[in-house]
Parts: structure tokens; C-alpha cells; sequence
């Protein structure tokens, strides 16, 4: 007991000790790494919102910004801040020289480049880059469509979808049929066929299905217990989709204004010619889709570098202005354009995001400061700063016409259930409607001493073959 209890004693003193050395370990790597970072750090960045935004008072704010004077503080150095002087992120010209951020560290000119700058190898080449402090990916962002006066003046077929609409149209002629089938077959409705009219002709019955349907008078009243279940039927299916039809109208002439445009993936740019499309010039964007080796992303670079001039644009908010003023689509980072589309209500992103990729900051490949700058990021990351951040730079303020912009027609799945109920009910009509025609055959059989098989074969024949006197009937009462 005495020995065991010794030996923990032991562990614990070992591994307080051990824990103590790496705490002091890591204290003196934050020491001297801190005291390898020039008290006054020069550096550059770009405007693009809400990254870095040049304020009224002419002082810059934005993510980028609070960021850099979280980390300045964490590492306590000073700074000044100033924007790159051509306005570029960084890439290659054909001479090989690097302009934009990426050329003022080359050229040493600053030390660091905070702002949305993309982590890429090309760039990896040349710059050092901290871990990434935002993720992201390209999208698409495109205005929402505004409706043609066609599809106004027919607009009021638009809350039901096509495939409800032959649904419809099927169910009433299906159900027009049954009611002409039950008056014909239920001696209730035509008790005798030989010098009786039968009120449920072909054309009655589709006046009665369109009556109901309407809410109108519904002529001719049905008598048999047959022809009640689909009335009754019927009227239940059209009250539920003159409530469905009315709601969704509604809603629709809310949403009439803007619709999600018919562009989804990057696939149906190329498929289209009313859009054009671009991207930043001098952007990794741009670099991505030239390099890419998918036949789509080739065709979209294709497209891009044959009208260059026309498509490029020189910042990111240009992009967005030319989307906004005419028929241009931007492509460009999700959260950029994520940005864009909460505090613009007439713009959105396509749901698809392709090329996912990091924002670092950047320096020269021998700066001392990466090291102590990713270790600052990751803190802030597991403090939860970066995502406050994040939360107070992308504040939306279109909620409430997102809420409207989810507006579909109803689809045939949505109302399945009464499609099974009418598809039920005029089953069962059928099975009474026969279940009545077979009585009365038996009663006639007993009366006329015949059998019921013949019985029930010649009353079939009366009410669907075309006897003397019912052509005589129609004659005098046409
Ligand atoms: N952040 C980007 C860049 O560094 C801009 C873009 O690719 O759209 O070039």
C-alpha cells in the first residue's frame, strides 16, 4: 500500500514537471518569436466588402481590419495599413513579374498583405502564407429574374405546376366518365332504360364536373348512392384545390417581382447565351479556370479569355454593379458574394460552390513573421473571435424577402392525397353502382322467372346498346 501509493506520488511530481517545462518551452518560443517581429510591421491590403471598406470618416474597417488589430495586439506590434496602388490581389503578367499584393511582398516593399488574398500554389512559389484565417469556394452570383409581361398574363396558372395541371385535367375527365358509367349502370339514376331519358349523358356529365368544380350549381342532382359518393367525391377534391389554388396565388403574386433566375450550376452558363459571364482579372479565380483540366471549367476559361476585354472586370465590386445594371453573371468567392447577396436583396448565389479554397496573410518567403501570425490565427480561431467576427461583418438584412424568394408552384406530390381519394371513391361508386345493377337484376329475375345471368346481360344491353325506343325517345325530345 505504502509503495503503490509512493508511486503515484512519484507520476504526479514527474508529469507536473513535465507539463510546467512545456508550458515554459511554449512561453519562451510566444517570447522569441515576438522578439524577432519588427515593432513597426508595414502593410498592404485591398478593398473589397467587408473585408477592408474605406469608411466616411476616410478610416478603413472591416474584417481584415479587426483582424489585423487583434493580431497586432496579440503579438504587440504597430502597423500601417495602406491599399495596394494598382488595386490588383496578384498574379504573373507576361513578362513574368508579379503585380498587385503579391508584387509589394516580392519587391519588400511591405511586410504583409491582410486581406482576401487565396492561398495558391503559384503564389506558395513565391510569398509565404499563414494557415488560412476564412474558407471558401467559387460561386456564382447572378440577379434574381424579373418575370416577362407573358408570364404575367399567364400568370395565373403559375401556382400549380405543369404536371398538376394534367393531373387535373385527367382527374375531371376520369371522374366525368365514372358519373356518365354510374348514371347509365344504377337503376336509381335510369331505373328504365326503354322509355326513360337518362339525365347523365356524356355532356351532362362533364357539365356536372365542371360545376362542382367551379363552385356552380350542379346540375343534373344526382339520386343514386353511386353517383352521391362522386359527387361528393369530386366536390371534396375541388374545394381542397380551390384552397390550395387560392394560397399559392397568393403567395405567388407576393413573389411576381423577382424569381430564382433558371441558372444552377456552372454547366448551365456555358448552355445559355442571354448571360454573359466573367470573373476579377489578375484573380486565382481566373487562374482556376485556366488551369483546370474539367471540360466545363475549360470552356467557361475558353469563353472568359476570348472576349477578356469585355467580360473582366478590374474589382470585385465593378462585378457586382454589372451584375446589378445588366445581364452579367460573377463568378468569384462564395463569401464575397455571400456578402453581396444579404445586404442586396435582388442578387443570389447560386447553391453550387466549387473549388474550395483558404485566405491567408502573406508575406516574403524569409519573414519571421508567419510562424507567430499562424499560431495568433489558430488562437483566435479556438477563442471563438474569428466566427464573432464573421457574425458581424456578414449581418443580413434581406431576411424577410428570403423568406418569399422559396416560393415553388405546388407539385402533384403535394396534394397526392386527395388524387388517392378521388382515384378511391370513384372505385367504390363503380363497385356500388354494379352492386345496384345486380339487384335489380335479381328482383327481375325472380319477377319473370328467368335466370339472373340473363337477367342482368339484358339489362347491361338495355343501358348501353341503343334500343328502338330510345332512338324514337330522343327523337321526340331532342
Ligand atoms: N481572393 C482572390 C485572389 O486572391 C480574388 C478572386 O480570386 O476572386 O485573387
Amino acid at each position: 500500500m505504502k509503495k503503490s501509493l509512493m508511486l503515484v506520488f512519484t507520476l504526479v511530481i514527474l508529469w507536473m514537471g513535465d507539463a510546467g517545462a512545456e508550458e515554459s518551452d511554449g512561453f519562451h518560443v510566444k517570447e522569441r518569436t515576438k522578439r524577432q517581429i519588427p515593432k513597426t510591421v508595414t502593410v498592404t491590403t485591398i478593398l473589397e466588402q467587408p473585408f477592408v471598406m474605406m469608411a466616411d470618416s476616410g478610416v478603413l474597417e472591416g474584417y481584415c481590419v479587426d483582424l489585423l488589430s487583434e493580431l497586432a495586439e496579440a503579438l504587440e506590434f504597430n502597423y500601417t495599413l495602406h491599399v495596394v496602388k494598382d488595386g490588383r490581389y496578384g498574379a504573373k503578367d507576361p513578362h513574368g513579374v508579379w503585380n498587385g499584393m503579391v508584387g509589394e511582398i516580392i519587391r519588400k516593399e511591405v511586410d504583409l498583405a491582410v486581406a482576401p488574398l487565396t492561398i495558391t500554389a503559384v503564389r506558395e512559389n513565391e510569398i509565404s502564407f499563414t494557415k488560412p484565417f476564412v474558407q471558401t469556394g467559387i460561386g456564382i452570383l447572378l440577379k434574381k429574374e424579373t418575370p416577362s409581361e407573358g408570364s404575367y398574363l399567364f400568370g395565373f396558372l403559375n401556382p400549380f405546376s405543369k404536371e398538376l395541371w394534367i393531373g387535373i385535367i385527367i382527374s375531371y375527365v376520369i371522374t366525368s366518365l365514372c358519373l356518365f358509367l354510374v348514371g347509365r349502370l344504377s337503376p336509381c339514376e335510369w331505373a328504365e332504360p326503354s322509355n326513360e331519358r337518362n339525365q347523365y349523358t356524356l355532356l351532362n356529365s362533364l357539365w356536372f364536373g365542371m360545376g362542382a368544380f367551379t363552385l356552380q350549381g350542379v346540375e343534373p342532382q344526382p339520386k343514386s348512392a353511386s353517383a352521391r359518393i362522386i359527387a361528393v367525391i369530386w366536390w371534396l377534391f375541388s374545394i381542397t384545390l380551390l384552397a390550395a389554388y387560392i394560397a399559392s396565388f397568393a403567395s405567388y403574386v407576393t413573389n411576381a417581382k423577382e424569381q430564382t433566375p433558371n441558372i444552377q450550376t456552372f454547366d448551365d452558363l456555358l448552355k445559355q447565351s442571354k448571360i454573359s459571364f466573367g470573373t476579377l482579372a489578375n484573380s486565382s479565380t481566373f487562374n482556376f479556370f485556366k488551369n483546370s483540366k474539367n471540360p466545363t471549367f475549360r470552356m467557361i476559361y475558353e469563353y472568359m479569355d476570348k472576349r477578356k476585354d469585355e467580360v473582366l472586370v478590374k474589382s470585385f465590386s465593378e462585378g457586382v454593379q454589372r451584375v446589378r445594371e445588366s445581364n452579367y453573371a460573377f463568378l468569384g468567392e462564395s463569401i464575397s458574394q455571400d456578402f453581396v447577396v444579404a445586404k442586396h436583396c435582388d442578387l443570389v448565389r447560386i447553391p453550387e460552390i466549387i473549388a474550395g479554397r483558404g485566405y491567408g496573410i502573406a508575406a516574403s518567403l524569409d519573414s519571421p513573421l508567419i510562424r507567430p501570425l499562424s499560431i495568433a490565427i489558430l488562437e483566435q480561431f479556438e477563442s471563438g473571435n474569428l466566427e464573432y467576427l464573421r457574425q458581424k461583418w456578414w449581418e443580413n438584412t434581406c431576411t424577410a424577402e428570403e423568406a418569399h424568394a422559396d416560393w415553388v408552384p405546388i407539385q402533384p406530390h403535394t396534394l397526392g392525397g386527395i388524387f388517392l381519394i378521388l382515384g378511391i371513391g370513384l372505385a367504390l361508386a363503380l363497385m356500388v353502382s354494379f352492386i345496384e345493377v345486380v339487384c335489380k337484376s335479381k328482383s327481375k329475375a325472380a319477377q319473370q322467372k328467368k335466370s339472373c345471368c340473363s337477367a342482368f346481360s339484358e339489362e347491361i344491353g338495355q343501358r348501353f346498346g341503343r334500343t328502338e325506343n330510345q332512338e324514337s325517345l330522343e327523337k321526340v325530345q331532342p
